[in-house]
């Protein structure tokens, strides 16, 4: 019998700060899956997801809870890779170089392998929009033949300002040469709050681009002239994954984050919820 391909990281969290670990093995069946050391697996779409403003966090009904999922959940959707199990250990995946190109340069070699089981993608039949008129904030799904993103961020009198990013087909060579790259930012003048919220542990520059008054203080880990709004479609990327499966929609998303990602993927996950009841009546 042919043994599992499986690939693996280490590194420490960017939230935690503490060394972790996640591995992906080919999935034995279909789904993205979560395995854990109980022996119980779970789907993704199975975990209850919560957006903390600066990462996302699945809880599953183990009990067990694993922070830090979008870039690694990034990578996979973004490759197009829909069955595959993932292993986590200490709690959180680790951060990189605060991308998703270590994930994906793992993935590649499966990509061909995983890639022939087709997973049956969700077609967005009707927009489905969700806000935050506190933060001005909005995202919104819309049918569309492929998936595609239109992604504006607004940071005003900083350095990042107004960024735009928009692809009508998002597919898996964009998301290489585009998205996979970009790293996670924050502003110079945020660390001191986000240390004292005890989030950004393990955040540093070699795996975070740190925005001072004039730009970035470490300039090398700006892969990308506007690699601010691309990190952000990287991580909507990897929310929308906690759909289990590939999309065809347009994706307009306007200022969101991870609590607005994830409003839009429960509120998604009730519209899936419905066409399978439908289906069986
Ligand atoms: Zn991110």
């Amino acid at each position: 019998m042919n043994e599992r391909k499986t690939v693996r990281w280490e590194g420490k969290g960017l939230h935690t700060g503490v060394s972790c670990a996640a591995e992906v093995a080919e999935g034995a069946f279909p789904g993205l899956r979560f395995a854990f050391r109980d022996g119980k697996t779970y789907r993704v779409e199975e975990a209850l997801a919560v957006g903390d403003g600066r990462g996302s966090t699945l809880s599953f009904p183990n009990g067990i809870t694993i922070r830090t999922v979008e870039h690694l959940l990034s990578a996979l959707s973004g490759l197009g890779i829909w069955d595959a199990e993932i292993r986590v250990e200490g709690g959180e995946i680790p951060a990189l170089d605060g991308s998703a190109e270590g994930f994906a340069e793992g993935l590649a070699p499966f990509v061909r392998h995983w890639g022939d089981r087709e997973t049956r993608p969700f077609q967005i039949d009707a927009p489905i929009t969700v806000r935050d008129p506190q933060r001005g904030a909005s995202l919104a799904a819309l049918p569309a033949a492929s998936f595609g993103v239109s992604c504006v961020i607004d940071y005003p009198e900083t350095w990042i300002g107004t960024q735009a990013y928009y692809r009508e087909c998002l597919d898996r060579a964009v998301y290489r040469d585009e998205i996979a790259k970009a790293r996670t930012f924050c502003l110079d003048s945020e660390i001191e709050a986000l240390r004292s919220a005890g989030l950004g542990k393990g955040g540093d520059p070699g795996n975070t681009l740190v925005i001072g008054e004039n730009g970035p203080l470490n300039r090398e880990a700006l892969a990308y002239p506007d690699g601010c709004v691309r990190h952000k479609v990287l991580d909507l990327i990897g929310d929308l994954a906690l759909l289990g499966r590939p999309l065809l929609g347009h994706f307009l998303a306007f200022r969101s984050g991870h609590g607005l990602h994830l409003s839009l993927v429960s509120r998604l996950r009730r519209v899936l919820e419905d066409t399978k009841n439908e289906n069986r009546a």
